[in-house]
């Protein structure tokens, strides 16, 4: 089996060597000569508008994924005409614009913070009354890392924050005072079976995923139960196959829906060595039509992101049930360069080893 990958990151790299003992060979697809599944795989180096690269990128694949949520909703419709491409093109095209996204959830039921769309001035005011300030206008297409925001705090800085941002259609949306971050993993196979892995809490740096731990030790069981049904309402409304990650705010004993990837997750990294089955591979089983594999989690586990910079790996690599993942891209600002993962039988082993790594890495 040849499956092709939309993008060449790190999630790319990390399914390809997730497929290999399964007997799956990879060909990616990415604008850049040095994307990381280069390393492992095939990679077809063009835009993902290029026509005929695309043939090129298809020829003799039997399916399509994809790890990059702004590859261009026109080539996976393309690509859809030609070979079964797996999330459905309509999740990735709903997630690429926030507000597509935010009728999503709303379609599905699911809470979101106040928001109203600011496409120019003629807006303002509505938006302005609509939504509560502290607010974050946040550029509709293209935002990700908490790139495209804005923080509002009074009504003559929306102005100026639109004018910043591009003047383009941007979402002025309500600052949560949420309690901590969660995000779900939700996976549904094209026989329609679903799992979910367990709830993580996530720490953001600057709008960049730092720290992400699971279980999630703060969530309770009804969290959980809520996050499921929310996640799979997504999940049957689109008859979506692959693995689906869902970013909540947590308020009380409410979830607010901030985002979704429709796509193998960051926040999922720590299931590599944390879960019986990593998401990697769970995704491959999902969009292959194969049964899916057991998503209990290894006792506690803990994710910290390498950014910017590589820390020393040796003293890292001392620590009991440490794990290093780098990614084979070079250092920049803000760049994610690879990952740690922590593994332990109590809550409390993991967040004694988790102090121990954080002695060596720092967030920027
Ligand atoms: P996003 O790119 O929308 O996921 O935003 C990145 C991060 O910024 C989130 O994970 C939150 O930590 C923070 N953030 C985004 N939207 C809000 C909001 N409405 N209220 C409070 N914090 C937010």
């Amino acid at each position: 089996m040849l499956i092709g990958i939309l993008g060449g990151g790190q999630l790319g790299r990390m399914l390809a060597l997730a497929g290999y003992p399964l007997g799956l060979r990879f060909r990616g697809l990415d604008p850049n000569a040095n994307a990381p599944l280069g390393q492992v795989a095939e990679l077809v180096v063009a835009p993902y508008d290029d026509r005929l690269a695309l043939e090129r990128f298809a020829a003799g694949l039997d399916l399509v994924t994809y790890e990059f949520e702004n590859v261009p909703g026109s080539t996976a419709e393309f690509l859809a005409a030609r070979l079964s491409v797996s999330p459905p093109p309509e999740a990735l095209i709903r997630s690429q614009d926030r507000l597509e996204e935010k009728r999503l959830f709303e379609e599905c039921g699911i809470p979101v913070p106040r928001y109203a769309p600011v496409s120019g001035p003629d807006d303002f005011a509505q938006a302005l009354d609509a939504v509560p300030l502290p607010a974050l206008l946040k550029t509709r297409r293209l935002g990700y890392d908490g790139r495209g925001q804005a923080q509002i705090h009074t009504a003559e800085e929306l102005a100026l924050a639109w004018e910043r941002l591009g003047g383009v259609p941007c979402l002025l949306e309500e600052f949560v005072p949420f309690e901590y971050e969660v995000s779900l993993l939700g996976v549904r196979s094209r026989r329609g079976e679903i799992t979910f892995y367990t709830l993580v809490e996530n720490r953001h740096v600057e709008g960049i995923l730092a720290i992400s731990r699971a279980p999630a030790p703060r969530a309770s069981t009804a969290l959980q139960t809520l996050a499921q049904q929310y996640v799979a309402a997504i999940l049957n409304r689109l008859e979506y196959v692959g693995v689906l990650a869902v970013e909540f705010f947590v308020v009380g004993d409410r979830l607010l829906a901030n985002e979704m990837a429709p796509r193998v997750h960051n926040s999922g990294h720590w299931t590599i060595e944390g879960a019986e089955t990593s998401q990697f591979e769970q995704h491959l089983r999902a969009i292959l039509g194969w049964p899916l594999g057991s998503t209990t989690p290894r006792g506690h586990s803990a994710m910290i992101n390498l950014l910017s910079v590589i820390p020393p790996i040796e003293p890292i690599l001392g620590l009991p049930n440490t794990h290093v993942h780098l990614y084979g891209k070079e250092p920049r600002p803000r760049r994610k360069l690879g990952h740690i993962t922590v593994r332990a039988d109590s809550a409390h082993e993991r967040d004694e080893l988790l102090r121990q790594v954080l002695e060596f890495v720092s967030f920027p």
